[in-house]
């Protein structure tokens, strides 16, 4: 007995990512008919940019989940070199200030800007 010969699988058009994701729904406008949103009906110009989105939803929260995490990483930097530079003042400072409150150092202060002459 011979098996039929199996079926041939269907030819599916290559997919291709979308370009153009309606700005008020996040509908795919990739070869619609007209210029208007199919699923929301909000009008949209394929010869401008800012009419529509470039991005998808996933794609547009995950590049701004990208420049979140690289705004946070290089807050963090930031926070770890200023708390760095601030501690050293701290230890610096506080051997200082442990000198002045020794009685060791004496500071000599003179009042600022013009003094009278005669008084
Ligand atoms: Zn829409």
């Amino acid at each position: 007995m011979r098996r039929p010969p199996p079926e041939p699988m269907l030819e599916f058009p290559p997919l291709t990512k979308a370009t153009m994701y309606c700005r008020g729904c996040w509908y795919a406008l990739d070869g619609v008919a007209e210029d208007r949103c199919p699923e929301c009906g909000r009008p949209f110009n394929p010869a401008d940019r800012r009419t529509y989105r470039t991005k998808s939803r996933r794609e547009w929260w995950s590049s701004l989940r990208r420049r979140f995490t690289a705004a946070f990483l290089v807050l963090l930097v930031f926070l770890l070199l200023a708390g760095g530079w601030l501690y050293r003042r701290y230890r610096i400072e506080k051997d200082a200030i442990a000198e002045f409150n020794a009685g060791n150092i004496y500071v000599d202060t003179a009042p600022l800007g013009p003094q009278r002459r005669n008084q």
